[in-house]
């Protein structure tokens, strides 16, 4: 059975995944990738930028494509001009709300506590917990059996609601028990958190000085805007990828790598005109939907959600989110994997002109928010951002479909898909249960394993030279160590698609046998066609 403790200790032992400085206990909403999970991850962001910006043909239109579009990268900065954040709106607006409990002095997100409610004899009070989906019903039934001080043969006089509710849905009266509080009534009313890191630029550092690191890596597209038309001669319809990290200061890091306050993202800013940006972001929701199951994400487990009116943020025209059934959330629940975002000409219009009103009724033209001096609150940098049509004459603002993705969220959607147990013989032919991670060839850290069958009769050395030569196009591992069945199970628990033995026969007849991690199928294979056959299999996923 898949279970996040199983997949979490297989990262941990296996090297995909380690707390950031963990001998020093650790700091939380921080991951380090080890020799595995690097390989994957960059292996992910590797396929991302292969399918979605070098190996797109701008001259050939698809069925589905509203027309051509070409599509460059960009590498920007993490740390930026001030004045960025405060044109993005993500000064004013990015923050989450906050509640803290004085006794037991922690802080915790809003809309992530919740609980039930809780009743003996005739008080009835509603038990917080930041507990996970499959603890929250123990956890709220041992706090509430200890806050009304009951002992375990009296659990039935205390009755528990089926129901589990965040914070926000509770009136002002209700008596809570904060999550880690041991009296009623002790959380504080929700604040305004901004979620950006603040740093400070030179040895000065006054109030001037004052910047922050990127939250998206949007931004540096945006305002390069410009520099890329005006360097690349690329035309509306076009978009730019980049790949780069981001940092929010979560309040609440949780669930592994899912939340975490540093993070990458691979996101592109799709330029358009605003007649077509209907179809374009129809479009790239249903293409990048597909990259997801193109990868070997199950469709059951992965949902395409638009949201309501009220859900967009205030810039958006309409927003979807592609989310996947991560197991540590309750069954029928899912977590954001990308959005893909209208945006309109929000941005590039808040970098011309200055902040934009964010009460404006979205779809329509926003006006430039005023501040007491009647002059704009947060001034643009005054550059005309706007795009000209050499043929049809035409100028305007182009609207941007924005699909922004999570490196880390997908790297942990593909270890949480890829983890599976079954059956397999073992040395002896023995049925024994095997730990496997399926992981789609083009992502697995180790393409292949080379063993020598045994550590004597030149055979290390056929292997060695085998290794060698795949080397030069693949990430290869080779072990010569312990019985050849147990070096198979290491393999299959590191993603390793195909592990290749050397035996005797590769001595007299130059082949090697392939042994296929999912369907355990062995071929032999010409040692000279090795490189072209294990090339061409991965290729084909
Ligand atoms: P959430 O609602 O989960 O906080 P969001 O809607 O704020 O996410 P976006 O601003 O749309 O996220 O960011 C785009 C993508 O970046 C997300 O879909 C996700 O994959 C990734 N991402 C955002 N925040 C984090 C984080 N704290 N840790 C890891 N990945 C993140």
């Amino acid at each position: 059975m898949k279970s996040m403790e199983k997949i979490v200790s297989l990262c941990k032992r296996r090297g995909f995944l380690f707390q950031s400085s963990e001998i020093y206990g650790g700091v939380q909403g921080f991951w380090d990738y080890g020799p595995l999970g690097v390989e994957l991850k960059r292996n992910l962001k590797e396929a991302w930028w292969n399918d979605m910006l070098t190996s797109h043909n701008e001259l050939v239109t698809s069925a589905d494509t509203p027309s051509t579009y070409e599509m460059v990268g960009l590498d920007s900065t993490i740390i930026m001009h001030p004045q960025v954040w405060k044109c993005s709106g993500h000064f004013d607006l990015f923050h989450d709300h906050m509640i803290d409990c004085p006794e037991a002095k922690r802080r915790y997100r809003f809309d992530q506590v919740r609980g039930r409610w809780v009743e003996y004899q005739d008080k009835k009070i509603f038990v917080a917990t930041m507990a996970e989906a499959a603890e929250e019903a123990d956890d709220v039934r041992r706090r509430g059996m200890k806050f009304f001080k009951l002992r375990n043969k009296d659990a039935d006089k205390m009755t528990l609601g089926s129901e589990s509710i965040t914070l926000d849905q509770l009136d002002s009266t209700t008596d809570v028990l904060g999550p880690d509080a041991k009296s009623l009534d002790t959380l504080t009313e929700p604040r305004e958190f901004n979620l950006m890191f603040k740093t400070t630029l030179g040895a000065l550092g006054g109030e001037d000085d004052v910047t922050f690191l990127r939250p998206e890596t949007a931004q540096g597209i945006f305002v390069n805007f410009k520099n890329v038309l005006d360097s690349s001669r690329v035309r509306v319809p076009f978009g730019i990828g980049q790949v780069g990290k981001s940092f929010r200061n979560e309040i609440t890091p949780r669930n592994f790598t899912f939340r975490s306050r540093e993070f990458e993202q691979m996101e592109i800013e799709f330029f358009c005109h605003p007649d077509q940006s209907q179809d374009w972001y129809r479009f790239w929701r249903d293409r990048r939907l597909a990259w997801y199951t193109s990868l070997g994400l199950s469709s059951e487990s992965l949902i395409m959600r638009e949201h309501h009116t009220e859900e967009l943020a205030h810039y958006s025209i309409g927003t979807a989110d592609i989310e996947y059934a991560f197991p540590f959330l309750p069954e029928g629940e899912y977590g954001e994997l990308e959005g893909i975002a209208h945006r309109g000409d929000f941005d590039l219009r808040s970098h011309m002109e200055g902040k934009l009103d964010p009460q404006t009724p979205k779809g329509q033209r926003m006006e430039v928010e005023l501040g007491a001096d009647g002059k704009p609150k947060h001034r643009g940098s005054g550059k005309d951002l706007s795009y000209r049509d050499e043929l049809t004459g035409e100028r305007y603002i182009p609207h941007v479909i924005e699909p922004s993705a999570g490196a880390d969220r997908g790297a942990l959607a593909f270890i949480c898909e890829a983890y599976s147990e079954d059956e397999a013989p073992d040395e002896k032919g023995k049925m024994q249960t095997r730990t496997v991670m399926k992981l789609n060839p083009r992502l697995a850290p180790i393409k292949a394993a080379v063993f020598p069958l045994v550590k004597k009769d030149g055979m290390p050395e056929v292997a060695k030279d085998i290794y060698g030569e795949l080397k030069k196009h693949m990430n290869v591992f080779y072990d010569e160590k312990g019985a050849v069945g147990r070096r198979y199970r290491r393999q299959d628990e590191a993603g390793t698609p195909y592990c290749i033995t050397v035996d005797t026969e590769s001595l007299s007849e130059k082949t090697v046998t392939v042994r296929d991690r999912d369907s355990l199928q062995q071929s032999r294979v010409r040692i000279d066609d090795l490189v072209a056959e294990i090339t061409q299999r991965i290729e084909s996923h």
